[in-house]
């Protein structure tokens, strides 16, 4: 139920595992997000009360999963993981919280994702940790009020616009999480070539980080992809033309851009004459999913400004003219 990025398949997901920190100290970069969770981390401790209810938003692979982990690894609760789209009814989401140990976790993916109804039942679970279960039907039904430990909940969204008003409400902790500047990711990726028993240079490090869309779990498939292609063409180590050769083969371009964002800038230019469009026309021309679009493929065009949103729809910035190589428009005469 985990989003995969479209680079990646399985066994990346695996890889992914094996790569992420354990503990607060080992996360690299997002520093105000990790102070704030030490904060509540040691509060907790101290108090020997469950961590607050979280929730994480931000475009996938930035590290919300990782986030969720390494606080269990530090707290040394229990986690249970599971998704806004697996939890269909009141029922799916009930043995979760009626086997949920004090002070343990719950992490649901893609909470933007949970039924409405789910959503409702599980707001007095955050709210006093019991749940209102109805029993029997019509005029004999009655509603029992089951008492549940105290656990945390932590939600991650891509989307947090589309959760409801209340439901956000009732996490105590709002966490955004932004893209990597280049030389957090390249801190990453040195030490998950060393995790991975590689060795690359610093300037294949950076370079590797700078194509990578300010994406950690990105980092981690490029990495993964430099590594082999240094195995078959070369001895294995990893210096700056061997990542240059390996990416361009993949064809990542040098700011990064896979062959899916370079569609989406080349159909909103060429086919929406650079814009405004929106979303669903982009996506419907491009055969793509809509989610995959706003997602995953946009929210990294936006932060580089090779497009901006308008009222109206996406429209292409001149830096996406010049990046494809294509002649900017001249501007229509009052
Ligand atoms: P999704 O939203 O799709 O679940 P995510 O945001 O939860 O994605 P993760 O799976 O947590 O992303 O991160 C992917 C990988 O990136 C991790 O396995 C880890 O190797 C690396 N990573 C992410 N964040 C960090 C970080 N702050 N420091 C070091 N490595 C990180």
């Amino acid at each position: 139920t985990k989003p995969q990025h479209r680079e990646e398949g399985r066994s990346v997901d695996q890889m992914d595992e094996k790569l992420r920190p354990q503990t607060l100290a080992e996360v690299v970069g997002q520093r105000s997000v990790a102070e704030r969770l030490s904060i509540a981390l040691e509060a907790s401790k101290k108090r020997g009360e469950p961590l607050p209810h979280i929730l994480f938003d931000g475009p996938p692979g930035l590290g919300k999963t990782t986030f969720a982990t390494v606080l269990h690894n530090e707290l040394g609760v229990e986690l249970n993981m599971t998704s806004g789209p697996a939890l269909d009814k009141k029922m799916d989401v009930m043995p979760y919280l009626t086997n949920a140990v004090e002070g343990s976790i719950l992490f649901i993916d893609e909470i933007h994702r949970l039924p409405k109804t789910v959503e409702e039942f599980i707001y007095p679970v955050m709210e006093d940790f019991r749940v209102d279960v109805v029993l029997g039907e019509g005029i004999s039904a009655r509603t029992i009020n089951l008492p549940l430990k105290k656990f945390t909940i932590i939600g991650a969204t891509t989307r947090s616009g589309m959760l409801s008003g209340p439901l956000r409400d009732r996490f105590h902790m709002h966490e955004h999480l932004e893209f990597y500047d280049i030389d957090d990711l390249a801190r990453i990726v040195a030490i998950n070539a060393d995790k991975l028993r590689t060795t690359i240079t610093p300037d294949a490090a950076w370079e590797l980080a700078r194509r990578s869309r300010g994406t950690p779990r990105l980092a981690n498939a490029r990495l993964r992809w430099v590594r082999d292609y240094a195995t078959a063409r070369a001895d294995g180590h990893i210096v700056l033309s061997i990542a240059r050769d390996a990416l361009d083969m993949q064809e990542v371009d040098s700011e990064g851009m896979d062959k899916q964002d370079r569609r989406y800038l080349e159909t909103l230019i060429q086919v929406f004459r650079g814009g405004p469009s929106g979303a669903e026309a982009l996506a419907a021309t491009m055969n793509l999913a809509i989610d995959t679009l706003t997602d995953e493929v946009e929210p990294y065009l936006l932060r580089r400004h090779f497009i901006v949103r308008t009222p109206r729809g996406r429209r292409a910035t001149p830096a996406a003219y010049r990046h494809l190589g294509l002649p900017e428009p001249v501007s229509e005469a009052p």
